[in-house]
């Protein structure tokens, strides 16, 4: 018997990297090994050095194919195993290596917009018009107000199946506009999981013939951007509430902004306007429950006088294991 290992892994692609996937089949008892591809195909090598290495750093079950076959999330290689330099979840590692001890721990909201792959229109936007103003639509129920329910059941299926920490879903502000979130879970291990379910959702697009976008702007206007809310916690946090002010002045600390919207993501200027529950990209403010502040303090963390800070600011389109690096380094060291 032979079974199959989906090997997924992160291109090069410009200024948005993407999930690309190849089929292997193994042998029976047969491990997923190290592996590689074209990286001239992907943004990530010149034509006459173009092997670059996959190699496999976790496997999931299979939602898909189900049965013995596995997903296996790579890391990519220059052939002396070093990481090449698109390779972030080395990043992340690092992060984790040096902050690991204090126990971090994330929770990911990820918005995308489904669009009819032929006119580029969100599902649910009547052809070439505009449905009602936003209002109705966030958590929804109800023909005239949701589009695309039985992709997102599907996914919520697969994610479930592939052992994902996949911890709820809801119909967001704008039609045809959604969220999965995925933790609580660590630095390193949000960014895979959050990974194969981005997988998964292009994956369950196919499916319906309909395009799955993380656009962070998709309709310019008074319609709601993409985001990838990010809540954080570290055990100090989740025990008392004087480190999680402590990481509040950390993350608005001299030039810190600055440096972690490098890694928020394509077009942060264009969704946080001040408008639409974000902050102002030029401006660093934190809140107990204000969905305009760049980092919200839930009531019931506040009410509890222990818990976790969610960062609002990252797109929908930033890469998980870059934001997750990158509030592991800065919170970690304020905290040690
Ligand atoms: P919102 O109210 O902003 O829409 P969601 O319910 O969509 O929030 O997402 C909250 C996320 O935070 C979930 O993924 C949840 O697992 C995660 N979370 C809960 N507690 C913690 C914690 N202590 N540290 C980090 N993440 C957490
Ligand atoms: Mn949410
Ligand atoms: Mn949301
Ligand atoms: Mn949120």
């Amino acid at each position: 018997m032979v079974y199959r290992a989906e090997y997924i892994w992160i291109d090069g692609t410009e200024p948005t990297k993407e999930v690309r996937s190849k089929t292997k089949i193994l042998q029976d008892g047969e491990e997923p090994g190290i592996w590689g591809y074209d990286g001239s195909s992907t943004n990530q090598a010149p034509g006459d050095k173009s092997d670059i290495v996959l190699k496999p750093v976790s496997t999931f079950p299979d939602p898909i194919r189900g049965g013995d076959n596995i997903l296996v999330m790579c890391e990519s290689m220059f052939v002396d195993m070093t990481p090449i330099p698109t390779n972030t979840r080395s990043l992340a590692r690092a992060a984790e290596d040096k902050y690991g001890d204090q126990e971090p721990w994330f929770g990911l909201e990820q918005e995308y917009t489904l669009l009819d792959p032929e006119t580029k229109w969100p599902y649910g936007f009547p052809p070439a018009g505009y449905p009602g103003p936003q209002g109705p639509y966030y958590c929804g129920v109800g023909a005239l107000r949701i589009a695309g329910r039985d992709l997102v059941e599907l996914h919520t299926d697969w994610c479930i199946a592939a052992g994902l920490k996949i911890s709820g879903t809801n119909a967001e502000v704008m039609p045809g506009q959604w969220e999965f979130q995925i933790g609580p879970a660590g630095t390193v291990e949000v960014g895979d999981h959050l990974w194969i379910a981005r997988y998964l959702l292009y994956r369950a697009g196919e499916e319906f013939n309909i395009e799955v976008s993380i656009d962070a702007k998709p309709m310019k206007g008074d319609w709601n951007g993409a985001g990838m809310h990010t809540n954080f916690s570290t055990k100090a946090m989740r025990e008392s509430y004087e480190p999680i002010i402590a990481a509040c002045e950390a993350m608005g600390a001299e030039g810190v902004p600055a440096k972690h919207l490098e890694g928020y993501g394509i077009g942060i200027e264009e969704r946080l306007t001040g408008d639409h529950e974000t902050q102002r990209f030029d401006q660093f403010s934190y809140g107990v429950s204000d969905r305009g502040a760049s980092i919200r303090i839930p009531w019931q963390v506040e009410q509890d006088q222990k818990g976790y800070i969610e960062d609002r600011r990252p797109n929908a389109n930033a890469d998980p294991y870059v934001v997750a690096g990158l509030l592991t380094d800065t919170i970690g060291s304020a905290l040690a």
